[in-house]
């Protein structure tokens, strides 16, 4: 039996999703956000929102639902800066990958996750990595987070695991857990709540949310809410 997990949690889509999953998987949920110096403290903001309106709408998730932490890593920030975390434009770079990709992020923010969920007695880290039609960010790949799982219970001596519920999911898939497990609330949620867009544009409330809609996070979003309607609204059953 579990003590329990820590969710890394943006605000975004995909670990709203995460979140949910784990709240209904684990008798006590904790998350863990990263300030990197984004471009748009809208994320942070998005992320009280999330976790306000899924405690008042999921009474069982409340009681489960504990402390959020900010941890600053703006020093990494620093280092790795790309469009992500400045104002340089997103495009394909010459080694295939976007150029939001930033080096070794996930790996980063899986060692501090690792390190805040040793000292609060957890010992499971959800994450919302996806291989399956993502830009491809290699330490998003299931490969990686296997390893990386690997080094951290070897390195902190506690058996650790590194948990991925959408690692093999569409984005439509992603609509259809959140509506699986939280039905249309949840799905309502995400929709007017979670922050995926580049640009911070929060602008009308579309059908898919809010953003640009021209950036990849958005189109991606976007395409796969489209695609999950299309196809009847189903759910994907965790
Ligand atoms: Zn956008």
């Amino acid at each position: 039996m579990s003590s329990g997990a820590l969710v890394l949690f943006s605000g975004g889509q995909d670990s709203t999703a995460c979140l949910a999953w784990a709240l209904e998987r684990y008798g006590r949920v904790e998350t863990v956000g990263f300030d990197y110096g984004q471009r748009h403290a809208v994320e942070l903001i998005a992320r009280q929102a999330v976790r306000g309106r899924l405690a008042r709408a999921f009474p069982d998730w409340a009681v489960k639902l504990g402390p959020d932490h900010m941890l600053d890593i703006r020093a990494f920030g620093a280092i790795a800066e790309t469009a992500m975390t400045s104002e340089r434009t997103i495009e394909m770079t010459d080694r295939g990958l976007p150029s939001t990709f930033v080096p070794g992020r996930n790996l980063v923010f899986l060692t501090y996750a690792a390190a805040l969920a040793d000292r609060r007695g957890l010992d499971v880290l959800v994450g919302g990595m996806c291989e399956t039609d993502f830009s491809g960010y290699p330490d998003c790949r299931r490969d990686t987070l296997d390893a990386m799982q690997s080094a951290l219970r070897l390195g902190l001596a506690r058996d650790l695991m590194i948990e991925t519920p959408l690692m093999w999911l569409t984005k439509a898939e992603t609509w259809g857990l959140a509506k699986a497990l939280g039905g249309e609330a949840l799905v309502a949620i995400t929709v007017e709540e979670t922050h995926t867009c580049y640009t911070g544009e929060r602008g009308i409330l579309q059908a898919w949310g809010y953003g640009c809609g021209s950036c990849p996070a958005c189109q991606l979003r976007q395409r796969g809410f489209e695609s999950w309607v299309s196809d009847g609204r189903l759910d994907v059953p965790a």
